[in-house]
């Protein structure tokens, strides 16, 4: 099939549609095993932990997607992480950008630490702070960016530049942008890894992860992690997932301009200390964002002023609902420092800024309109008089 365009590879990218059949569906190939024709005669399938055609299709098109050698799919995006994570060998030291995902950290801190692998928190938004936490031990940064909740642009390019000189390797964290906004194997990074539980899926319906590599070193070397660790991700599942991302285009423009509407609606509003969001021009993160993303993506917190108070904000809200998770095409908001990031210490927490007050908002497909009616009835409900 030929196109330019990634709207077009995300309805027809990987493999779109069912070869025996027609159907411009690919099935829910719902089996657990497939029938062997003699001893060794297998039809190109043989157990679904292993492979299945319903998550192989999946995996064809985030692989497209991405620009990569080959798509994995996991049951959760911390699945992805642990089979990734799982590259690296006891002794090993991870890099991870100042802001990751709660549980990210939580996987390195509670779970990796059992088998003698450390991580080392690094300002990758300073390349040339970065540069300098590079010990012998160090094999790997993990970057988000933007990073949550803080919404930190960390420069893919400079710092994958600086890692592959010392000889490690670039996992870049893309959830919060999805290739349609960033697509990081382009920028140098060597894996890719997504909560499609997120943007992808879109519908707040479905837990999984995805994860993208560069090279055929690299995708042998997952298949047997993914084969061998086991945690995949089902056919239905797969299913839903490759629905979703056919509407991310469509999904993600509209998402966008409701984003920047409430960016600028925020940094104009008089109850307000501060807003992070990379496509706001003023915003720190900006410039290096517009290099390398499309735009500045969804995701936003913010403070109010020391006058409101944060609990009745968030029982005061009608629309915008409270709950973990973001990317879905509803809105909702959440507290980082007592919800995703509580997983953190609090020293730390404070260090790299999640405060108390922080606010992180995933604007939905609504109409914008009626998001800031909600948001601002309800900072108006906060106000401590
Ligand atoms: C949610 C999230 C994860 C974890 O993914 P799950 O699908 O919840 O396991 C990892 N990274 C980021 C940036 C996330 O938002």
């Amino acid at each position: 099939m030929s196109y330019k365009n990634i709207e077009t590879a995300l309805i027809h990218g990987g493999i779109s549609i069912d070869e025996r059949t027609g159907a411009v569906n690919v099935p829910i190939y719902q089996t657990s095993t497939f029938k062997q024709d003699g001893l060794g005669k297998m039809r190109g399938y043989e157990y679904s932990r292993t492979g299945n055609p319903t998550r192989e299709a999946l995996e064809a098109l985030i692989a497209e997607l991405e620009g990569g050698e080959a798509g994995f799919a996991f049951a959760s995006g911390l699945a992805a992480e642990t089979a990734v994570l799982s590259l690296l060998n006891s002794g090993d030291r991870v890099l991870i950008s100042s802001n990751v995902y709660g549980g990210t950290f939580r996987l390195l801190d509670k779970v990796f630490n059992h088998f003698n692998i450390s991580y080392t928190i690094s300002d990758t938004e300073n390349p040339q702070a970065f540069e300098k936490d590079i010990t012998p031990d160090v094999k790997a940064v993990l970057i988000e960016s933007p990073a949550n909740p803080l919404m930190t642009v960390t420069d893919i390019r400079a710092v994958a530049e600086i890692a592959h000189r010392h000889g490690l390797l670039v996992i870049v964290d893309n959830t919060f942008m999805t290739p349609y906004l960033q697509r990081p194997l382009t920028l140098g990074a060597d894996i890719v890894i997504h909560s499609a539980t997120k943007y992808l899926g879109g519908h707040s319906d479905v837990v999984a992860g995805l994860a993208v590599v560069k090279t055929k070193e690299l995708a042998e070397r997952l298949a047997f992690l993914q084969n061998s660790t086991g945690g995949v991700l089902p056919p239905f599942d797969s299913f839903l997932l490759i629905r979703g991302i056919k509407t991310l285009g469509v999904r993600l423009d509209r998402h966008v301009y409701n984003a920047e509407k409430a960016a600028e609606y925020l940094s104009k509003h008089s109850a307000v200390k501060s807003v992070h969001y990379p496509g706001l021009p003023t915003d720190k993160g900006y410039e290096v964002n517009k290099r390398q993303a499309k735009n500045g993506g969804v995701m936003i917190s913010f403070e109010l002023k020391d006058n409101y108070d944060i609990k009745v904000f968030f029982e005061s809200l009608q629309l915008v609902t409270l709950a973990e998770s973001l990317g879905g095409v509803e809105s909702l908001v959440c507290h980082p420092s007592s919800m995703t990031h509580a997983s953190i210490p609090e020293e730390i927490r404070k260090k790299v800024g999640i405060t108390d007050g922080l606010i992180r908002l995933s604007i939905g497909i609504e109409n914008i309109d009626d998001i800031l009616a909600d948001i601002d009835q309800a900072i108006a409900a906060s106000e401590v008089k």
